[in-house]
């Protein structure tokens, strides 16, 4: 395992354990919840949308490390940005999970913290577990009834 690829675990581990954001909002605007069967995440997401910005976002449920660390990271870099930079964040997050680029250095950039979820490209099962969140953010911004899932 390279040191970079250690530093990356290390930051997954220590979100999944140490979750930012994670807790409900009564001044939540926008909720979605979110399920996963293959894993059995089932999260909620909460946003708190002024005009075009997510003022606040929290998420809350039970999910693996991956889908934790994910939602973690998620809330970090979204809170304060623009609807739109949700949706952006989200193209380039499933391209570097499931698209050709395989070197999350191309991606540090623009997702900083949430390119250390590279790796989980290599376990297709963990795949969902990662975008879990955000189809969920998704689904919250959208204000979608139903329960967002990862198909
Ligand atoms: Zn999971």
């Amino acid at each position: 395992m390279s040191e970079l690829s250690e530093l990356y675990q290390e930051l997954i581990l220590e979100h999944g354990k140490n979750p930012r954001n994670m807790r409900s909002m009564e001044a939540a605007n926008h909720n979605a919840e979110g399920f996963n069967p293959l894993c059995g995440d089932h999260i909620t997401v909460h946003a708190h949308v002024v005009g075009d910005t997510i003022e606040d976002l929290s998420f809350e449920g039970s999910a693996c490390a991956i889908c934790t660390a994910s939602a973690s990271m998620m809330t970090q870099q979204l809170k304060s940005a623009a609807t739109s930079d949700a949706d952006s964040l989200f193209e380039q997050f499933r391209n570097m999970l499931t698209g050709p680029e395989s070197n999350a250095d191309a991606y540090e950039q623009s997702l900083g913290k949430l390119a250390s979820l590279a790796g989980v490209r290599r376990y297709p099962m963990r795949v969902k577990c990662a975008t879990l969140p955000w189809h969920t953010l998704k689904a919250a911004l959208e204000d979608s009834a139903d329960i967002a899932t990862t198909e």
